[in-house]
């Protein structure tokens, strides 16, 4: 692995740690010539090929799309990066499981959300927002209403 500060190409691996779900190698490495340390991450490539949008077309699966959108809902939130990774890849999970070569985008923002009541509300809402496509406050006040039911049977369980 190159080193991204020199370009010097034979960098040290000084630390190799496996998440806890043991689907991704976190390694540091070191380069021995300017002495900058970084870290990478080797991860399965999982999920679906494309996603279908709403208006019917097709798009390449992108995970970083995912982690994009659940990142700005999570801004200023008391949400560490982590987390975000971590419910992105369960998302992910959840999708390959299903075995499905398209999804939809409804269908992985509606995978998001469920996620996202129990990682922050406000997060949750936000996301809502976007991807429902709010056009009214009746609109607005049934996920917020949505919200509160789910938090009833997350307790009951
Ligand atoms: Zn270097």
């Amino acid at each position: 692995m190159r080193c991204p500060v020199c370009g010097y190409e034979d960098t040290k691996v000084i630390e190799t740690r496996l998440s806890e779900e043991g689907f991704v190698v976190r390694r540091r490495r070191e380069c021995p010539k300017c002495g900058a340390r970084f870290t990478t991450y080797e991860r399965y490539e999982l999920g679906p090929s494309m996603v279908i949008k709403r208006d019917g077309r097709r798009e390449r699966f992108s995970r970083d799309k995912i982690l994009r959108g659940v990142m700005i809902a999570c801004e200023k939130r008391p949400v560490p990066y982590d987390e975000v990774e971590k419910l992105v890849d369960r998302v992910i999970l959840k999708l390959q499981g299903m075995g499905k070569k398209e999804v939809e985008t409804t269908l992985i923002g509606e995978l998001v959300l469920k996620e996202l009541r129990n990682l922050d509300e406000v997060a949750y809402v936000r996301f809502a927002s976007v991807y429902r496509e709010f056009d009214s406050i009746d609109h607005f006040l049934e996920t917020i209403s949505e919200l509160k039911e789910g938090k009833g049977r997350e307790e009951e369980r």
